[in-house]
């Protein structure tokens, strides 16, 4: 591992033992990377200046470049990042009530193949690094001159797909002498690896999971989700459910609403059924058209026809209100620009 950024405490103070430095130097590093959140070695100006050098040797620090940024009428901004390898990802930086909400991409593309999602269109890039996910957070507090209360794992790639990297992310956004983020404020988003929601439960972290269910039976997700193939809506509501009981954490379900496709009444009584009796949430979003696919989204008042059926029925749920339309709101749509 040559990214400071993705170290814990505990492997920086390994690697100062190593280098014959005192154990404090570690909790100094620690600090000017993530309270700090410092772009290069020599800004840490309380470290011996051998020590910085002799570590610019063999690390890298600041590893994300502003390459784009766009601020949509409601205040939301979407910034595309540059990586070391001119790889680029989107952030999205949201400014809710309840304070401020960083939407960060787990991997460069994807390989899921969800058919309404343009993340997905070109396949997997590469996974990101813990330090590469926490940068576009950091950096997006320093260019909005704003704090970051809330995360969610909602960008571009799926994190069960590159759970090392996200647990450690997660890990080192929620420690007490980093950024400090409360677990309970960070949300995963997952299309559904019910093996890996297992293992993410054995965690025992106390973040959100949220799953992409976005239909009511097999059938229909399948053709809207390639890992439908893979995994029954039975088997991963049973992983989501064991998740809950591990964690406590209550599940929510995300529902994109394509017109005409699962957006009917029929449809709403059935995801009622699914969820029955669940201590849950559902999210319901009008998709986001991408120029690539065939969905259209569903009309306001469809939309609103399924959330009373879901209410009516004892399901909690909301619409998710739509940021950013006006600037490409569709994750991957920004970066798909930069590649054409
Ligand atoms: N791979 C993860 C997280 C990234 S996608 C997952 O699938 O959950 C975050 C959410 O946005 C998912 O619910 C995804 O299905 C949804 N999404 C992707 N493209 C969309 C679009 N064009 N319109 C609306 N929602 C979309």
């Amino acid at each position: 591992m040559n990214d400071l950024r993705s170290m814990t405490l505990e492997e920086l103070r390994e690697l100062m033992k190593a280098r014959g430095e005192a154990a404090f130097r570690a909790d100094q590093l620690f600090g000017w990377l993530h309270r700090e959140k410092v772009k290069s070695l020599e800004a840490m100006s309380n470290l011996p200046k051998s020590l910085r050098q002799s570590l610019a040797e063999d690390f890298a620090v600041g590893s994300v470049r502003l390459h784009t940024r766009q601020i949509s009428r409601d205040g939301t901004r979407k910034y595309l990042f540059l990586l070391p390898d001119d790889q680029a990802v989107e952030t999205v930086l949201m400014q809710y009530d309840y304070g401020n909400t960083v939407c960060v991409s787990s991997q460069v593309g994807c390989r899921m193949g969800c058919r309404f999602c343009a993340s997905t269109i070109g396949g997997l890039a590469r996974n990101l690094s813990a330090g590469e996910m926490l940068e576009q957070i950091y950096r997006v507090e320093e260019e909005a001159g704003v704090t970051v209360g809330h995360v969610v794992i909602m960008g571009s790639g799926e994190p069960l797909d590159n759970m090392e990297n996200v647990i450690r992310f997660i890990r080192l956004l929620s420690h007490p002498k980093g950024k400090n983020i409360s677990e309970r404020n960070i949300t995963l988003s997952t299309c559904g690896l019910a093996p890996q929601i297992y293992e993410l439960a054995k965690e025992k972290l106390n973040v959100t999971l949220a799953l992409s269910l976005h239909a009511p039976d097999d059938a229909l997700r399948r053709t809207m989700m390639p890992v439908a193939e893979r995994y029954s809506i039975k088997e991963t509501l049973a992983a989501c459910d064991a998740y809950f009981k591990a964690t406590g954490r209550r599940v929510s379900y995300e529902y994109s609403l394509v017109r005409s496709v699962n957006d009917l009444p029929e449809h709403a009584e059935a995801l009622s059924a699914l969820l029955k009796g669940k201590n849950c949430h559902v999210n319901l979003i009008p998709v986001n058209p991408v120029k690539e696919s065939k969905f259209s989204s569903s009309q306001a008042q469809t939309v609103r026809r399924f959330q009373k059926i879901l209410e009516k029925n004892g399901i909690n749920a909301t619409i998710r209100k739509r940021m950013g339309a006006d600037i490409d709101g569709a994750c991957g749509q920004l970066r798909r620009r930069l590649m054409e």
